[in-house]
């Protein structure tokens, strides 16, 4: 039979390591299981300037620093996958190469962006690749870059981009907006913006020394027509999926899969001891300090919880 641990976390994330740091000063002896992509998604993000108290940092180092942190305060971290959980009793039974039991359980899973799969995306990501504006944007300061997707991550992401980018395109599968009408009013009234519509992205061009984007090749998916257009950078907007195949029929989701806790913004589910924290959570905002104090609360509820309280 496993250690019983008090609290085992989920994620390596902000929301993850977050809730270690917290639950380790409350005496808890947390367990994180970091998830294949340990450090989660900033660790494909190339530098973060909006995260408080640390001015410029990679985001593989931020989270190295988060990482560090936590084990100083004595958290035990593990390089695991969970594949499946069973929260039906009171202990609760995580498996992944080990099985852990815990009494309590962060899930700090976080969502991952989705992308369009060409393999030249995969070859330029974090070099004119991202699929964070606000995170990597100001990289793109006088240039032309483009933005993938007419959701309203799309249109807020073209529309944050004007600030700083000389010119964006919005390059879209369709002439109708999944976005609010108000997005795309501003998106059409905003000059710099230009509207590339039904089209995608066929190949992403660009230079292998120094590895940088200077190109998209769209396709006109009505017309099979292809052009080229010049461009630095390009943001993937094309939607999120959150990490939570392994609790489908076991938490309550919404809609788009995301865990629904039982109070909007907060991290308690229906199950008594499992919490969510992060990106996870239906309706949260998907930014690392928000994901940050989202694994704070998880732990001082779990905290409470396992207090009796
Ligand atoms: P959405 O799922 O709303 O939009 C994704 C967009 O990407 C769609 O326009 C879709 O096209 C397009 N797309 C998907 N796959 C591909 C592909 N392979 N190639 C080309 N295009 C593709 O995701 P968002 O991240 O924009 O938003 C997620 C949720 O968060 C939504 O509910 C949104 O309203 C919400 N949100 C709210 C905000 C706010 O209120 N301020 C801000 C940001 C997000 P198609 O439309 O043709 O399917």
């Amino acid at each position: 039979m496993e250690n019983l641990e008090k609290l085992v976390i989920i994620g390596s994330g902000p929301a993850g390591y977050t809730a270690g740091i917290y639950a380790a000063r409350a005496g808890l002896k947390p367990l994180i299981i970091t998830g294949n992509q340990v450090g989660g998604q900033l660790i494909i993000t190339n530098d973060i300037e909006n995260y408080p108290g640390v001015p410029k940092v990679a985001g593989f180092e931020l989270m190295d620093i988060m990482a560090k942190q936590a084990q100083s305060l004595g958290v035990r971290i593990v390089n695991d996958q969970i594949t499946s959980v069973d929260f039906s009793n009171p202990t609760k039974i995580l498996q992944g190469k080990n099985n852990y039991a815990a009494q309590a359980v962060i899930i700090a899973t976080g969502a991952s962006a989705r992308w369009l799969g060409l393999p030249s995306e995969k070859k330029y990501m974090g070099h004119g690749v991202s699929a964070c504006a606000v995170c990597d944007g100001f990289f793109y300061a006088g240039k032309t870059v483009a933005v993938v997707g007419g959701g309203n991550t799309a249109l807020e992401d073209a529309q944050y981009l004007t600030n700083m980018c000389e010119k964006v395109y919005l390059i879209h599968r369709r002439q109708e907006f999944r976005a609010d009408a108000v997005e795309v009013e501003r998106v059409k009234n905003n000059h710099k913006i230009e509207l590339v519509l039904d089209s995608v992205v066929d190949e992403i061009l660009g230079s292998d020394s120094p590895l940088a984007v200077n190109g998209l090749r769209i396709k006109n998916v009505l017309t099979n027509e292809t052009k080229n257009l010049a461009v630095e950078g390009v943001f993937m907007a094309v939607g999120h999926q959150p990490n939570t195949i392994i609790f489908k029929d076991i938490l309550e989701l919404d809609a788009e899969n995301y865990i629904k806790t039982t109070v909007l913004g907060k991290t308690s589910t229906a199950i008594r001891g499992i919490y969510a924290a992060g990106d996870v959570i239906s309706g949260n905002t998907r930014q690392a300090v928000v994901a940050a104090a989202s694994g704070c609360e998880a732990a001082l509820a779990a905290k409470n919880y396992l207090n009796g309280l």
